[in-house]
Formats: structure tokens, sequence, C-alpha cells
């Protein structure tokens, strides 16, 4: 659990010397370290690269200074703020995290690694991130860059994603994380894995590790971490339908779990008969087809076939004094059920406080664009 080396042990020894002068100290999160600052920066990290974390992590923290006015938000202006950064559970989980340390830590980020690694969203390796960043205390830590690295630096067989390797690569790191200085080396360690372990064309010459690297000396890094077993992601079809009524568009409230939990999407259909099937009873006549492309999740490819389409009256789905509506995910598929559905009017004029998945922002651009020309957007 705890970090069994020090500082002066070889291993540490070449990283904290590379760190010194290589290292990135100048991070936003880096400056004037607080542990909502670097909890945040850890849960934007997962999944996402630093340069494009660095303006969500800046305006988050511009909007909620500190954990209590996160905790104080509500979840649409959380998940506005994080819309286009992807895999929102992370959003959510951390508006939950912020509210479990209001009401039950005083507002206080709480200092213990099990009260931390309790926190929802954050995993073992966040909390050592957090606690050795902040306050020195000496956890190892194990995300995707130093996987990479220990498993080309040590060889380690069998794909990371499976517990038993998973487990083994926690003990590796265990023994090479020094027990003093371990803020720098576990920053210095995710420098190595970003910018000279990369995934590929790994810049071997240039590493403070090369020496005994066994991936190096036998000219193996390409097989480390072994990959995962191939299987072909599926691909599945939805067909968007961007409904205007003058001059705002159709959108509903995903339900808060599953698919872009929590955010807001035009109205979904399997196919496109059943698309314009509710077009031709609701009387609406003019519809455009609008260029497909795809969108890519971690475990499959979503091919959108967006429809624009105007309303004039006559449509009897607009009930704007009913609760915006949520809808229901099915474990098999999305679909909407527009005729008994109460939707949100959004004005991309005077644009709400709402979280907004990639693909559906750009539509939403595209649709003010021609709508409005070419400052009328969002
Ligand atoms: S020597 Fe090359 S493969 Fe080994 S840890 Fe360094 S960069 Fe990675």
């Amino acid at each position: 659990m705890l970090a069994k080396s020090s500082s002066n042990a070889p291993f540490a020894q070449s990283v904290l010397k590379w760190y010194d002068k290589f290292g990135r100290k100048h991070l936003p999160w880096q400056q004037d370290k607080t542990l909502y600052g670097v909890w945040l920066s850890e849960v934007m990290l997962q999944q996402t690269q630093v340069a494009t974390v660095i303006p969500y992590f800046e305006r988050f923290i511009k909007t909620f200074p500190n954990i209590t006015t996160l905790a104080n938000a509500s979840q649409d202006e959380v998940l506005h703020l994080w819309s286009g950064l992807g895999y929102y559970a992370r959003a959510r989980n951390l508006h939950k995290a912020a509210q479990k340390v209001r009401d039950e830590f005083n507002g206080n980020f709480p200092t213990d690694f099990m009260h931390v690694w309790a926190l929802p969203g954050v995993g073992r390796s966040t909390a050592g991130a957090i606690l050795s960043s902040v306050l020195n205390q000496p956890y190892p830590i194990l995300d995707g860059n130093v996987k990479r690295v220990l498993a080309r630096y040590f060889a380690v067989e069998g794909w990371p994603g499976e517990k038993k390797v998973e487990n083994h690569l926690w003990t590796l790191t265990e023994q090479v994380t020094p027990t003093d200085r371990v803020a720098d080396f576990n920053q210095a360690m995710m420098d190595i894995g970003a910018m000279v372990c990369t995934r590929t064309k790994p810049k071997c010459e240039l590493c403070p590790l090369n020496l005994e690297c066994l991936a190096y000396q036998n000219h193996s890094w390409e097989k480390f971490p072994v990959k995962k077993p191939k299987k072909n992601m599926p691909e599945k079809d939805t067909y968007f339908l961007i409904l205007s009524k003058n001059g705002k568009v159709c959108l509903e409230q995903r339900e808060n779990s599953g698919l872009w939990g929590g955010l807001f999407c035009f109205p979904q259909f399997e196919d496109k008969a059943s698309l314009l099937n509710f077009l031709a009873q609701e009387k609406v006549s003019y519809y455009q087809e609008w260029p497909a492309f795809r969108h890519t999740f971690s475990h499959f490819h979503l091919d959108i076939y967006p429809i624009y389409a105007e309303m004039n009256g006559g449509i009897n789905i607009e009930q704007a004094n009913l609760d915006w509506r949520k809808v229901v995910e099915s474990p098999k598929e999305y679909q909407s059920n527009l005729s008994s559905a109460v939707k949100y009017w959004y004005d991309p004029q005077n644009p709400e406080q709402i979280g907004l998945a990639q693909p559906v922002k750009n539509l939403l651009i595209q649709f003010a664009r021609n709508y409005y020309g070419k400052n009328g957007i969002l």
C-alpha cells in the first residue's frame, strides 16, 4: 500500500535527477497547491491529456474557487462547464464528492487516505496522487502513464486491465516509489510517461531509466504494455432530430446514469423511417438531412445522422410549464418518445447553463450559424 523505496535507490535517484532538470513544474494546479485544486486536476486528467485539461481547470477554479461553491452549484452548471471534456460520469462524481466533503467534512478536503479513496470518482491512484502531491504522503500511483513506464521497464507480461497484472504493477510501483520526495517522484513518473516513454516512438535515448529498462535493452518496447485482447468495436446508428421553432431548438435531458447522463440531447430515433414517420404525423413537411458523422465512445462507434426540421405551429409537443423531461435510458437502446415528451426549447442566443455532449454542441453551433448567421452563435 505504501511506498517502500528510498530516494537514494538507483531507480528513484535517476527519476528524481531527471525531474529536477526536465519535470513539469508550472502547471496551473502545481502553483499554490491545494487538495481541492489537485483533486480537480487529477479527476480531469483521468483519460484526458494535460493540454486539453488546462483551460477547463482554469474555468472551473474561476467559477468554483473552493469545494463548497462546487458542492452548492447545480449539476447542470457543473455539466455545462464540463461540456466537451467527455466521460461525464467524472463530472457527476466530482459534484457528488464535493457535496460529501461539504456535508461530512465541513467543507475541508480529507487528508486521510481511506477517506479520500472513498470519495465518488476517486480510485486508489488518484487518492495517492492527491495526498502525495500536496502533503508528500508516501503513496505510490499507477495511472496510465506509470503503468506504461513500469510495464516496459520490467517487461511485464499480460494485459494491465487484468486484475492480477494490475496487482503486480501495484507491487512494482510500491517498490520503486521512495518514501521521501514522493511528490516529485510521482510527478516525474507521470511526466516521463507523457513526455519520454510515450505510447508510440518512446524517446529511449533521453530516458533516465534506459540503462536498466528491459524493453529498451531487448528492443521490445512495442510489446509493452501488452495490448487488450482484440474485440471489434460495435457500430450503432442513431438519428438526431434537430427540431426548430422560432429560432429555438428542441432538447431533452438524459437520465443521470448511462451514456451522456444528465446532458441535454436532441430527440433520437433508431432509424430514419421512424423519425420521418413522426414528422409526417405531426404534419411537418420540411426537413433536411445534414451530413452524417461518427462519434466514438470507449466501447462503440456511434454513427450520427442529423435531420433538421422546422415547425410552424400545429404541432403539440411544447408544454412549456411542465418540468423538463428525463428520458428513460433503456439498457438496449435509447429511443425518444416525442409525442409524450416534455421538451426544453433551447435558445442559442440566450443559452442556459446546461451540459451538452460535444456532438450536440457542434450541431447547435451549426444550427445557430445557419439560422442567425455568423454571429448568432451560442
Ligand atoms: S528506456 Fe524507453 S521503453 Fe524504457 S522506460 Fe525509458 S522510454 Fe520507456
